[in-house]
């Protein structure tokens, strides 16, 4: 089905064409005419889906007429600056055909500009929940006009403590508005919050809730601890990549890794949440532009981010949280690319392993790199008693592993 046939406004689908999208993806189909009917809507799809035209397009098609300059007509909440910057970057491209005032708002920078924007009246509001509530204590906003609260990323404000503030500023908005939020996995909180904030909801759920995009191919590398960096530069020598995210645990482990990347000659950019706001946009636009040609990222720093095309996700070190691995590959495979995902294991991370296993529903091939000179590590007598993926010393020519070729990088 065509955009066209979903109710959206001329000015709407104008920004739609603009974006070049042709067809509506699965969420966005479902999700647009339950907004447009004024459902509250629990949409439980992973990151690459379109999830933000599907709240963004219905939302400013009931904005499509003018209203005096006040505060906030629809109100955004995400976990995080950057995803808040990019849904913002997303309204405003859809609404480009619009008169619509479009105001972001998140820590980390100063108040000026944002007190300035909110003071001058805004129609979409997107914000961090600790910013938001700075500047209503402020009194620089009120929510008292809020017709459509969204709540992205509800699991990640979860898992980052912002569930109090959500509430606080839940609270503010008028009993009569339409909900939708957003949200990967429903622990028992955000069935609460659901509970208390919505009115009967209809869910919208793309694909098995859990399951990572289909289009990535998983691969598990055993090392033994003390070879990890030297696997991961072997991993980037011979994977035919063109843009690649490395994922660690911690930012010390993040800015170590990136360090040693850069000294083998790597361009790197960093993400995490010790880096100032400019060194994080920075960051992420040199990723985009192609001027990096390696992002090194936290769980937290990268969780949502708009990042197009990436070939690879590796991950440095295995989440130690199941959901986690599916948002981090869900930086890779978006929009029906596909891509690869690679998991540097060592023996400590196992039992993460087999969570994460039983989590997506698949066995994970192990694989081990020809040629690459292995320490021994407990890890592969588990392999061999498993007797599962490829046996030592299997591999042989160019091709590794199931549906794995790895060839000389285009960039060397
Ligand atoms: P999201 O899941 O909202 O982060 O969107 C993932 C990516 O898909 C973004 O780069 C969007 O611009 C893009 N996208 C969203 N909807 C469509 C569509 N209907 N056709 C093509 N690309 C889309």
């Amino acid at each position: 089905m065509p955009f066209a046939k979903l109710g959206l406004s001329k000015a709407v689908l104008e920004g739609v064409r603009a974006m070049g999208y042709v067809e509506p993806t699965p969420i966005q189909l479902r999700a647009i005419p339950l907004v447009l009917a004024g459902r509250d809507l629990i949409g439980s799809a992973q990151t690459g889906t379109g999830k933000t035209a599907a709240f963004a397009l219905p939302i400013l098609t009931k904005l499509d007429h003018p209203q005096p300059a006040s505060g906030p007509r629809a109100l955004i909440l995400e976990p995080t600056r950057e995803l808040a910057a990019q849904v913002e970057t997303a309204f405003r491209d859809y609404a480009r055909f619009m008169q619509l005032k479009i105001a972001v708002v998140y820590g980390g920078v100063g108040y000026g500009a944002q007190t300035d924007a909110l003071r001058a009246g805004v129609d979409v509001l997107v914000a961090t929940p600790g910013r938001l509530l700075d500047h209503l204590q402020r009194g620089n906003c009120r929510l008292d006009r809020v017709e459509f609260l969204v709540l992205d990323e509800a699991d990640r404000m979860l898992d980052m403590g912002f569930l109090p503030d959500v509430r606080r500023i839940v609270e503010r908005c008028p009993r009569q508005r339409h909900t939708s939020l957003f949200s990967a996995t429903i622990p028992p909180q955000i069935e609460t919050l659901i509970q208390w904030a919505m009115r009967s909801p209809e869910t919208v759920e793309i694909g098995a809730r859990r399951s990572p995009a289909e289009t990535v191919r998983h691969a598990l590398y055993p090392v033994a601890n003390s070879q990890k960096t030297e696997l991961l530069i072997e991993l980037l020598k011979r994977v035919n990549f063109d843009s690649v995210i490395i994922f660690c645990r911690t930012k010390h482990g993040a800015d170590r890794v990136a360090h040693l990347l850069k000294r083998n000659n790597h361009s790197v950019a960093v993400l995490h949440s010790n880096r100032t706001q400019k060194e994080r946009e920075q960051a992420l636009r040199g990723f985009r532009d192609g001027r990096y040609e390696l992002l090194v990222a936290t769980d937290i720093a990268a969780r949502g981010l708009d990042i197009q095309d990436v070939s690879h996700v590796i991950n440095y070190d295995v989440p130690q949280h199941p959901e986690d691995y599916v948002h981090r590959i869900g930086r890779t495979g978006r929009a029906q690319a596909t891509g690869d995902a690679l998991t540097i294991v060592t023996a400590e991370d196992l039992p993460h392993v087999t969570a994460i296993e039983r989590f997506i529903g698949q066995k994970i091939e192990r694989t081990k790199l020809d040629g690459f000179s292995y320490q021994y590590t407990a890890l592969f007598d588990v392999e061999k008693a498993e007797k599962q993926g490829v046996q030592i010393g299997r591999a042989r020519g160019a091709r590794v592993g199931r549906g794995y070729y790895f060839a000389p990088s285009r960039r060397r």
